[in-house]
Protein backbone atom coordinates (compact mmCIF):
# COMPACT_ATOMS: atom_id res chain seq x y z
CA UNK A 1 0.00 0.00 0.00
CA UNK A 2 1.81 2.95 -0.94
CA UNK A 3 1.07 7.00 0.05
CA UNK A 4 -0.44 7.95 -2.89
CA UNK A 5 -3.24 5.21 -2.35
CA UNK A 6 -3.82 6.48 1.01
CA UNK A 7 -5.31 9.95 0.86
CA UNK A 8 -8.66 8.39 -0.60
CA UNK A 9 -8.29 5.58 1.77
CA UNK A 10 -7.64 8.14 4.86
CA UNK A 11 -11.03 9.58 4.59
CA UNK A 12 -12.82 6.18 4.28
CA UNK A 13 -11.07 5.40 6.80
CA UNK A 14 -12.48 8.43 8.49
CA UNK A 15 -16.17 8.17 8.07
CA UNK A 16 -15.98 4.12 8.63
CA UNK A 17 -16.26 3.48 5.20
CA UNK A 18 -14.07 0.08 4.81
CA UNK A 19 -14.23 -3.09 6.07
CA UNK A 20 -12.31 -5.11 7.95
CA UNK A 21 -9.71 -5.91 6.12
CA UNK A 22 -9.23 -2.31 4.27
CA UNK A 23 -9.09 -1.07 8.07
CA UNK A 24 -6.58 -3.17 8.81
CA UNK A 25 -4.31 -2.69 5.85
CA UNK A 26 -4.65 1.16 6.36
CA UNK A 27 -3.59 0.79 10.10
CA UNK A 28 -0.90 -1.00 9.37
CA UNK A 29 0.72 1.43 7.42
CA UNK A 30 -0.30 4.44 9.83
CA UNK A 31 1.91 2.05 12.51
CA UNK A 32 5.13 2.59 9.79
CA UNK A 33 4.47 5.83 7.82
CA UNK A 34 4.89 9.24 9.97
CA UNK A 35 3.30 10.89 6.86
CA UNK A 36 0.06 9.21 6.37
CA UNK A 37 -0.30 8.92 10.21
CA UNK A 38 -0.08 12.93 10.83
CA UNK A 39 -2.54 13.56 8.06
CA UNK A 40 -4.84 11.20 9.63
CA UNK A 41 -3.86 12.80 12.81
CA UNK A 42 -4.88 16.32 11.17
CA UNK A 43 -8.43 15.26 10.04
CA UNK A 44 -9.03 13.36 13.39
CA UNK A 45 -7.92 17.25 15.50
CA UNK A 46 -9.96 19.36 12.54
CA UNK A 47 -13.17 16.68 13.54
CA UNK A 48 -12.62 17.43 17.35
CA UNK A 49 -12.54 21.23 16.58
CA UNK A 50 -15.36 21.23 14.31
CA UNK A 51 -17.16 19.40 17.04
CA UNK A 52 -16.04 21.69 20.26
CA UNK A 53 -15.64 25.26 18.23
CA UNK A 54 -17.69 25.48 15.55
CA UNK A 55 -21.11 27.23 15.58
CA UNK A 56 -24.49 25.36 16.07
CA UNK A 57 -27.52 27.42 14.11
CA UNK A 58 -31.13 26.59 14.86
CA UNK A 59 -33.48 26.33 12.28
CA UNK A 60 -35.76 29.06 12.74
CA UNK A 61 -39.04 27.76 13.97
CA UNK A 62 -41.09 29.93 11.12
CA UNK A 63 -39.01 28.35 8.37
CA UNK A 64 -41.08 25.57 7.13
CA UNK A 65 -44.45 27.83 7.03
CA UNK A 66 -42.17 30.52 4.49
CA UNK A 67 -41.66 27.38 2.62
CA UNK A 68 -44.62 26.46 2.62
CA UNK A 69 -46.33 29.87 1.45
CA UNK A 70 -43.95 30.53 -0.84
CA UNK A 71 -45.01 26.97 -2.11
CA UNK A 72 -48.47 28.03 -2.17
CA UNK A 73 -47.78 31.47 -4.09
CA UNK A 74 -46.37 29.98 -6.59
CA UNK A 75 -48.96 27.52 -7.35
CA UNK A 76 -51.40 30.73 -7.48
CA UNK A 77 -49.26 32.75 -9.94
CA UNK A 78 -48.33 29.45 -12.21
CA UNK A 79 -52.99 28.62 -12.05
CA UNK A 80 -53.42 32.37 -13.78
CA UNK A 81 -50.69 32.33 -16.33
CA UNK A 82 -50.52 30.54 -19.71
CA UNK A 83 -47.33 29.14 -20.09
CA UNK A 84 -45.86 27.03 -22.74
CA UNK A 85 -45.03 23.39 -22.23
CA UNK A 86 -41.02 23.48 -21.29
CA UNK A 87 -41.65 26.56 -18.77
CA UNK A 88 -44.24 24.56 -17.11
CA UNK A 89 -41.85 21.46 -16.98
CA UNK A 90 -38.80 23.70 -15.82
CA UNK A 91 -41.44 25.20 -13.32
CA UNK A 92 -42.37 21.90 -12.20
CA UNK A 93 -38.63 20.70 -11.59
CA UNK A 94 -38.14 24.21 -9.44
CA UNK A 95 -41.25 23.26 -7.30
CA UNK A 96 -40.56 19.58 -6.98
CA UNK A 97 -36.85 20.61 -5.99
CA UNK A 98 -38.15 22.79 -3.55
CA UNK A 99 -40.35 20.47 -2.38
CA UNK A 100 -38.25 17.63 -2.06
CA UNK A 101 -35.63 19.96 0.06
CA UNK A 102 -38.29 21.48 1.98
CA UNK A 103 -39.79 17.52 3.06
CA UNK A 104 -36.59 16.18 3.59
CA UNK A 105 -34.94 18.78 6.19
CA UNK A 106 -38.34 20.95 7.45
CA UNK A 107 -41.16 19.16 7.38
CA UNK A 108 -39.94 15.95 7.97
CA UNK A 109 -36.96 16.20 9.89
CA UNK A 110 -33.75 14.40 9.60
CA UNK A 111 -34.72 11.85 11.94
CA UNK A 112 -36.68 10.11 9.03
CA UNK A 113 -33.47 9.66 7.55
CA UNK A 114 -31.55 6.69 8.17
CA UNK A 115 -28.29 7.39 10.12
CA UNK A 116 -24.84 6.77 8.90
CA UNK A 117 -23.01 4.25 10.98
CA UNK A 118 -20.82 5.53 13.22
CA UNK A 119 -16.93 5.41 13.25
CA UNK A 120 -15.51 3.16 15.61
CA UNK A 121 -14.02 6.10 17.83
CA UNK A 122 -17.62 7.42 18.50
CA UNK A 123 -18.90 4.26 19.17
CA UNK A 124 -16.25 3.63 22.30
CA UNK A 125 -16.53 7.32 23.12
CA UNK A 126 -20.35 7.17 23.41
CA UNK A 127 -19.60 3.48 25.53
CA UNK A 128 -17.64 5.69 28.13
CA UNK A 129 -19.70 8.39 28.64
CA UNK A 130 -22.75 6.16 29.04
CA UNK A 131 -20.28 4.55 31.96
CA UNK A 132 -19.02 8.03 33.58
CA UNK A 133 -22.65 8.86 33.58
CA UNK A 134 -24.44 5.97 35.26
CA UNK A 135 -26.48 4.84 32.45
CA UNK A 136 -24.24 1.62 31.36
CA UNK A 137 -22.41 1.15 35.15
CA UNK A 138 -20.25 -1.67 36.11
CA UNK A 139 -21.91 -4.43 36.28
CA UNK A 140 -19.71 -7.14 38.14
CA UNK A 141 -17.69 -5.65 40.70
CA UNK A 142 -14.40 -7.72 41.67
CA UNK A 143 -10.87 -7.00 42.15
CA UNK A 144 -10.43 -10.86 41.33
CA UNK A 145 -8.91 -11.65 37.50
CA UNK A 146 -10.19 -15.02 37.06
CA UNK A 147 -14.04 -14.24 38.94
CA UNK A 148 -14.12 -11.67 35.89
CA UNK A 149 -12.27 -14.04 33.56
CA UNK A 150 -15.85 -16.78 34.65
CA UNK A 151 -18.13 -13.46 34.20
CA UNK A 152 -17.13 -12.57 31.06
CA UNK A 153 -16.51 -16.21 29.39
CA UNK A 154 -20.50 -17.06 30.72
CA UNK A 155 -21.53 -13.76 28.66
CA UNK A 156 -19.51 -13.47 25.67
CA UNK A 157 -18.99 -15.57 22.75
CA UNK A 158 -14.89 -15.35 22.86
CA UNK A 159 -12.58 -15.48 26.48
CA UNK A 160 -10.50 -12.64 27.45
CA UNK A 161 -7.64 -12.48 29.72
CA UNK A 162 -7.88 -9.63 32.60
CA UNK A 163 -4.74 -8.30 34.41
CA UNK A 164 -5.10 -6.89 37.37
CA UNK A 165 -2.04 -4.04 37.64
CA UNK A 166 -2.50 -2.56 41.21
CA UNK A 167 1.23 -2.50 42.25
CA UNK A 168 1.74 -0.59 39.11
CA UNK A 169 -1.19 1.89 39.96
CA UNK A 170 -3.88 0.71 37.82
CA UNK A 171 -6.17 -1.53 39.93
CA UNK A 172 -8.85 -3.95 38.51
CA UNK A 173 -12.42 -2.92 40.04
CA UNK A 174 -15.17 -4.66 37.48
CA UNK A 175 -16.47 -5.02 34.38
CA UNK A 176 -19.01 -4.28 32.40
CA UNK A 177 -20.54 -5.68 28.64
CA UNK A 178 -21.19 -3.08 26.03
CA UNK A 179 -22.30 -2.84 21.96
CA UNK A 180 -19.45 -2.19 19.90
CA UNK A 181 -18.94 -2.64 16.12
CA UNK A 182 -22.83 -4.82 16.27
CA UNK A 183 -21.21 -7.39 18.74
CA UNK A 184 -21.66 -7.71 22.79
CA UNK A 185 -17.76 -6.68 23.66
CA UNK A 186 -16.49 -6.71 27.16
CA UNK A 187 -15.14 -4.04 29.26
CA UNK A 188 -12.64 -4.16 32.06
CA UNK A 189 -12.49 -0.79 34.58
CA UNK A 190 -9.39 -0.18 36.19
CA UNK A 191 -9.01 2.69 38.80
CA UNK A 192 -6.05 5.18 38.36
CA UNK A 193 -5.21 8.14 40.13
CA UNK A 194 -9.30 8.39 41.37
CA UNK A 195 -10.33 8.07 37.71
CA UNK A 196 -11.84 4.96 35.98
CA UNK A 197 -10.33 3.67 32.20
CA UNK A 198 -12.83 1.28 30.44
CA UNK A 199 -10.65 -1.01 28.58
CA UNK A 200 -12.70 -2.61 25.49
CA UNK A 201 -11.71 -6.21 24.27
CA UNK A 202 -13.29 -7.66 21.16
CA UNK A 203 -11.51 -10.53 18.52
CA UNK A 204 -10.07 -7.42 15.94
CA UNK A 205 -11.04 -10.06 13.25
CA UNK A 206 -7.33 -10.92 11.80
CA UNK A 207 -3.85 -12.23 12.49
CA UNK A 208 -2.05 -8.93 11.99
CA UNK A 209 -0.67 -6.89 15.12
CA UNK A 210 -1.01 -3.22 14.89
CA UNK A 211 0.72 -0.09 16.98
CA UNK A 212 -0.65 1.93 19.38
CA UNK A 213 -2.77 4.68 18.07
CA UNK A 214 -3.40 7.68 20.43
CA UNK A 215 -5.65 10.40 20.27
CA UNK A 216 -8.62 12.40 21.48
CA UNK A 217 -12.03 12.57 21.20
CA UNK A 218 -14.57 14.89 23.13
CA UNK A 219 -12.06 15.27 25.99
CA UNK A 220 -11.58 12.15 26.38
CA UNK A 221 -8.00 10.47 25.79
CA UNK A 222 -7.83 6.81 23.92
CA UNK A 223 -5.16 3.92 23.06
CA UNK A 224 -6.19 1.68 20.69
CA UNK A 225 -3.73 -1.58 19.50
CA UNK A 226 -4.33 -5.18 18.47
CA UNK A 227 -2.50 -7.69 19.52
CA UNK A 228 -3.09 -11.41 19.69
CA UNK A 229 -5.88 -11.90 17.89
CA UNK A 230 -7.47 -8.89 20.25
CA UNK A 231 -8.39 -5.53 19.79
CA UNK A 232 -7.60 -3.54 23.06
CA UNK A 233 -9.08 -0.16 23.28
CA UNK A 234 -8.56 2.16 26.40
CA UNK A 235 -10.32 5.39 27.18
CA UNK A 236 -10.91 7.72 30.30
CA UNK A 237 -10.76 10.84 31.40
CA UNK A 238 -7.71 11.02 32.31
CA UNK A 239 -4.50 12.30 30.71
CA UNK A 240 -3.26 10.76 27.33
CA UNK A 241 -0.06 9.68 29.08
CA UNK A 242 -1.67 7.96 32.22
CA UNK A 243 -3.41 5.90 29.98
CA UNK A 244 -0.77 5.25 27.47
CA UNK A 245 0.92 4.01 30.66
CA UNK A 246 -1.64 0.73 30.63
CA UNK A 247 -0.50 -0.54 27.40
CA UNK A 248 2.76 -2.20 28.35
CA UNK A 249 1.11 -4.19 31.13
CA UNK A 250 -2.01 -5.09 28.90
CA UNK A 251 0.59 -5.92 26.40
CA UNK A 252 2.98 -8.07 28.74
CA UNK A 253 -0.32 -9.46 30.32
CA UNK A 254 -0.82 -10.72 27.15
CA UNK A 255 2.76 -11.88 26.30
CA UNK A 256 2.75 -13.76 29.42
CA UNK A 257 -0.23 -15.72 28.34
CA UNK A 258 1.35 -17.56 25.58
ZN1 LIG B 1 2.17 6.73 3.93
Amino acid sequence: MSCKDMTMDLHRLFDGEVNLTSEHQIQAHLCTCASCASQYQRLRSTRNWIHSSAPYYQVPADLAEKVQNALKHQEHVQAGARLVFWRRLAAAAVLMLVAIVAWAFILHPWQKAPNPPLALSDQVTASYVRFVTGISPTQFVSTDPQAIQVWMDAQLSYSINPGDYASEGFALTGARLDFIENQKVGVLIYRHANHDINLFVWPSGTGMDLCVDTFTQRGYNSVSFVTSGMKYWAISDLDAKSVENLVPLVQTNEANKK
